[in-house]
């Protein structure tokens, strides 16, 4: 699209994981005619979502043999297109809460002015950032960023695996691999754990899990799968050679909400705020938050899509409930 285009749509979905498709399907199906801004491709982020990134998906109910994440990916995407789902393929940069319609800016310049908006834009894994680290988990090669995802597959059964992290999703990690390992070794940067004190014992006293303190992962080895890490130690700079055939990188998540600093109430992480329990409507009514990027604890895409599912009923029947008009004042006095 030129730079000059402006759009007025009756539902902007931004993101187009899980959430966002789910989203878009409810909303098309209920003739609201959404309009999807995908995101753009870059380095880190690609429309579809972190299921795009992955080779198989095995909990994602109806496929009981599982899925390939980047066909489970496409196939949300054609079952939105096939009720007239509309997409643009840019990252959305701005959104003005205190203008109704709500106003959005792309990267491509493009103004679509919106009377509700559905953020589903997610939260990327940190990596550590090495590049065999990623090549390896891209093709499935025994590196992932998430266990409860992941652990069970058949290549990590009965190996040695690792797991980078010293906060509580590490432990969580740690715990849950125990049950498919031979061993799990977590692999921490201090010699003190970061995690609560609960989840930190229980880790300690797991008799199948042993601890890399003080050192850092600083080269996946592995052509096809991973065969082993080198470790440095942080303290005397040595290093060493740990054989491992898995690894689960648990070092935290960073919410795409950048774009919606003093657009939206955010966590003290930086998470989108639902303030009603069981509603997807942030501080601003009329802008709803579906998947990862509200929700910093399930993390998995069956949760996404039902929060997607939701977000889209609750932005209908807002709307239908008269919207802004029913509740002036409240979008222009935003949070
Ligand atoms: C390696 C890995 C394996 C996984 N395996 C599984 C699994 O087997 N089973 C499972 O249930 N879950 C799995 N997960 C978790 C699952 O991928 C997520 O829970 C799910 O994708 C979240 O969906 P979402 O729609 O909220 O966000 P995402 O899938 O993260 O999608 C967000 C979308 O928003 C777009 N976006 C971001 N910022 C902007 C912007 N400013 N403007 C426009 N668009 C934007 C992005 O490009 C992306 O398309 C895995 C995750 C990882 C990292």
């Amino acid at each position: 699209m030129s730079e000059s285009t402006t759009l007025h749509e009756r539902v902007v979905i931004i993101g187009s994981g899980p959430a966002g498709w789910t989203a878009a399907i409810y909303s098309a199906r209920a003739e609201m005619n959404p309009f999807v801004i995908e995101g753009g491709i870059s380095r880190t982020m690609i429309p579809g979502g972190q299921l795009m990134f992955t080779t198989e998906v095995e909990n994602y109910p109806g496929f009981k043999h599982g899925v390939d994440g980047q066909t489970l990916m496409l196939d949300m995407k054609e079952q939105a297109l096939r009720f007239g789902t509309r997409v643009l393929t840019e990252d959305v940069v701005e959104i003005d809460p205190a203008q109704y319609p709500f106003r959005l800016v792309t990267t491509g310049g493009t103004e679509v002015f919106a009377d509700a908006v559905i953020v589903a834009t997610g939260a990327n894994a940190k990596w550590i950032g090495l590049a065999n680290e990623e090549r390896l988990a891209q093709s499935g090669g025994g590196v992932s960023a998430c266990a409860v995802c992941d652990g069970a597959l058949p290549h990590f059964r009965n190996q040695v695996l690792a797991v980078v992290g010293g906060g509580d999703t590490a432990m969580e990690d740690a715990l849950y691999l125990t049950k498919f390992a031979k061993e799990v070794v977590i692999v921490h940067r201090r010699d003190e754990l970061r995690a609560s004190k609960i989840m930190a014992e229980r880790a300690l006293a797991n008799e199948k899990i042993t601890f890399a303190w003080n050192s850092v992962v600083t080269e996946v080895f592995g052509d096809d799968v991973i065969t082993g890490l080198r470790l440095q130690d942080t303290v005397t700079g040595e290093e060493r050679e740990l054989e491992v055939g898995g690894l689960f990188v648990a070092i935290g998540h960073e919410p795409n909400t950048g774009f919606l600093q003093d657009v939206v109430d955010l966590k003290d992480n930086g998470y989108v705020k639902t303030p009603i329990p069981w509603r997807t409507q942030t501080s601003v009514p009329g802008i709803f938050a579906a998947g990862d990027v509200m929700d910093d604890y399930y993390r998995q895409a069956v949760t996404a899509a039902g929060t997607g599912c939701m977000a889209a009923l609750d932005a209908e029947r807002w709307l239908a409930h008269g919207g802004v008009d029913a509740h002036p004042g409240e979008v222009a006095a935003g949070h």
